[in-house]
């Protein structure tokens, strides 16, 4: 094989869920387009790497910091949503039901892969919580073992503050992801949660 194609090949087979056949289509579709639309893809994939960063507040992708969400005045900004990453807040947001802001922890707590507290967006949302305006935390982490166990860390942090903890209703599929649940079940789990 080609060398160059045998390396563009080897780099999307990089890519989560990409096999080794889909990685080989996808090169030969790029040798087959035109010249523009190869470069058009490889500078998506430059402006994404440097033009999206960090919120600093509430740590969601954005290209504008603060980002939309937390510039919005018209949120409520008595509830906070946690959730374990940027494409969490991308599914709630489709639903159109919830309206308060955001805060993304960046994973879960998973002692076997050496995640700890210290790894994930906990003291930033503990700094949030000074702010007397929340009146309720929302942790929306996944369904399963590490998003439960996630879940119950903060809500003892969380607790003492005398701040409502609510956890996403069940319902969701078990061991399921967030980005992946359909739209009226997200928004049920939302709508239907319980106070921890
Ligand atoms: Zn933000």
């Amino acid at each position: 094989m080609i060398d160059s194609l045998e390396k563009l090949i080897e780099e999307f087979s990089k890519f989560p869920g990409i096999g080794k056949k889909t990685a080989q289509r996808m090169a030969f579709y790029i040798l087959k387009e035109r010249k523009e639309e190869a470069e058009t893809l490889a500078k998506a994939i430059l402006d994404v790497k440097e033009k999206v960063k960090y919120c600093s507040i509430c740590f969601n992708i954005t290209e504008e910091d603060p980002c939309v969400v937390c510039k919005d005045e018209k949120r409520d900004r008595s509830i906070i949503c946690v959730v374990e990453e940027a494409n969490d807040v991308v599914a709630l947001e489709k639903t159109e039901q919830y309206n308060g802001l955001f805060h993304v922890l960046g994973g879960v707590l998973s002692p076997l892969d050496g995640v700890g507290p210290d790894d994930l967006k906990i003291k930033e949302l503990l700094l949030r919580l000074k702010e007397k305006e929340v009146k309720e935390v929302i942790l929306a982490t996944n369904p399963n073992t590490e998003g439960e166990a996630t879940a119950i860390y903060i809500a003892k942090l969380i607790k003492p503050l005398g701040i409502k903890v609510t956890r996403i209703a069940r319902g969701l599929p078990a061991g399921g992801d967030l980005e992946y649940a359909d739209q009226v079940t997200l928004a049920n789990a939302i709508e239907g949660r319980v106070e921890f």
